[in-house]
């Protein structure tokens, strides 16, 4: 096959640049690790020297502690076993806990990854009830998935109301952390979802960041793209300048390092692909997600997606010419490669229009437009395996496109373009001042948005925009008030 002689041809392309490991071993089994680069335009972004070699150091540090992590279910028991266990080993852990869609899932696990990383810590991953179905393992010798004996119910009582929240130990009313560094606990719980509080926030800055290297085991539960807020910590921030000159692409690298997907995820990829996207001029994908279905008909969503695609010359228009004046020239329809188009959403609406406009119309340059919608699951089902394994499909697929049109806020869509390494063109939000002026906009960087980061406030002298002042993060395009790298 084609995709066979890639192989040949580009060997070694499969380790992105360094990225992964050349040391194949218990590796090859994994189809997608193999078999990626062939769908895809090299990166346009080179991994640091310093990023390769940090993540060869992760992966031997994750050899040595990984399993010990089986004698932390022991330890819960009781108070003496875990002080008796901390003694004995120099391994910390951060555990990611499954939670919220599987956009923003690999938005939390790239950032928990990158902290990890930049923490000398071990990143396990809780299973929920499908991470082993989508993804392949992405560390050598030794697995990222948290020992199965880890009680799920203890898990899922790290939330907002669990006692062991690292918010709790910043006194309410006190600026910074004043914590008693002989007092600090086995292990702590960082809630970093849309409802943290002021208290939570102070995970961003310095002070709390020396309490948190004191503490073996964190767990974290998150919802959104953290990474432009650890750059308000000075350590980290001088750490990850070094891992990532090219701060557009943090969650790029990290997410082609982390994700490969499960066998039967990447069978359904390459099939749809060859079946409906493979061998035509240009791949268009166009990532459609209404959060407000009422406020978005969908007359309004085609529309609007033609006006981007159409204005920013992504689609062809089509010609005025009418059927009876048609004529056919076979070397046009013969030898014209067609142009794909991907279209991804829950509903088949938005799909069944834009279809309809390209078949009742004929195309200017006599172009053709092939239009395939992978599923329309009608509804979010999430932690249903079969509906995120389609879900990751079609993040994967919009991932191969040439160019991408996507929504505003949708982590879906951020991810597709994360590991495309494509700038979206993004879809204004109804309502917003730019609706009325533009159909989408240029996406300034590829990096993740993060919806809703603290004010900066580490220095104790009150809450200021970080946009204004954290130098590399701006205001993002789909979020006025978010942050994202650039
Ligand atoms: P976000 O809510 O747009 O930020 O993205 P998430 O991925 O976190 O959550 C939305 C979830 O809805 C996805 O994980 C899927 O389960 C489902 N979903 C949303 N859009 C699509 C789509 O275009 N295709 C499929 N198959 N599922 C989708």
């Amino acid at each position: 096959s084609s995709a066979e002689q890639g192989y040949s041809r580009s060997k070694g392309a499969h380790l992105l640049g360094g990225l992964l490991r050349d040391d194949l071993n218990g590796y090859t089994s994994c189809h997608s690790r193999m078999q990626q680069q062939l769908y895809r335009k090299a990166s346009p972004f080179i991994p640091s020297r310093y990023l390769i070699s940090r993540l060869r150091r992760y992966e031997d540090l994750h050899i040595k502690c990984a399993s010990e992590a089986i004698y932390f279910v022991k330890a819960l028991k009781s108070p003496e076993l875990m002080a008796d266990l901390l003694q004995k080993t120099d391994c910390r852990f951060i555990v990611w806990i499954a939670w919220s869609g599987l956009g923003n899932r690999l938005m939390t696990l790239v950032g928990t990854f990158l902290y990890a990383l930049l923490t000398d810590r071990v990143l396990l991953v809780d299973r929920g009830t499908d991470m082993s179905d989508l993804f392949c393992e992405p560390f050598p010798h030794a697995s990222w998935l948290l020992p199965a004996e880890f009680p799920q119910s203890w898990l899922q009582g790290l939330d907002e109301s669990s006692p062991h929240r690292f918010g709790y130990l910043i006194d309410k009313g006190e600026c910074s952390a004043h914590v008693n560094l002989s007092s600090v606990p086995a292990y702590s719980y960082i809630h970093l979802t849309h409802t943290f509080d002021m208290q939570d926030r102070r995970f961003f800055c310095d002070d709390e960041q020396k309490v948190m290297n004191q503490i073996s085991w964190l767990f974290i539960r998150s919802n959104m793209y953290f990474v432009p807020s650890l750059y308000f910590v000075p350590s980290l921030s001088q750490e990850m300048e070094r891992l990532f000159p090219e701060r557009e692409a943090v969650f790029h690298h990290l997410a082609r390092y982390l994700f490969h997907p499960s066998n039967e995820v990447w069978g359904r990829i390459v099939r749809f692909y060859h079946a409906y996207l493979g061998n035509a001029d240009s791949l268009v994908g166009i990532q459609i997600r209404t959060f407000d279905p009422t406020k978005m008909p969908s007359e309004n969503v085609t529309s609007q997606v033609f006006a981007c695609a159409i204005g920013n010359r992504l689609l062809p228009n089509v010609s005025n010419v009418n059927d009876d004046e048609m004529t056919w020239s076979e070397e046009a329809a013969g030898t014209q490669k067609p142009i794909s188009v991907l279209v991804t959403s829950l509903h088949q609406e938005h799909y069944e229009r834009l279809r309809e406009f390209y078949l009742s119309h004929s195309i200017e340059h006599g172009r053709i437009v092939r239009l395939h919608l992978p599923s329309h699951e009608e509804e979010q089902k999430t932690g249903k395996a079969e509906h995120d394994k389609q879900a990751l499909t079609e993040i994967f697929l919009l991932s191969l496109s040439d160019t991408l049109v996507t929504s505003a806020m949708s982590t879906f869509g951020y991810a597709a373009q994360g590991l495309a390494g494509v700038r979206p063109w993004v879809l204004t939000k109804p309502g917003e001042k730019a609706y009325q002026q533009y159909a989408c906009i240029k996406a300034l960087s590829l990096e993740p948005c993060f919806h809703s980061p603290p004010l900066f406030d580490c220095d104790c002298e009150g809450g200021r925009d970080p946009g204004k002042i954290i130098k590399f993060v701006r205001h993002c395009e789909d979020v006025h008030w978010g942050l994202k790298l650039f």
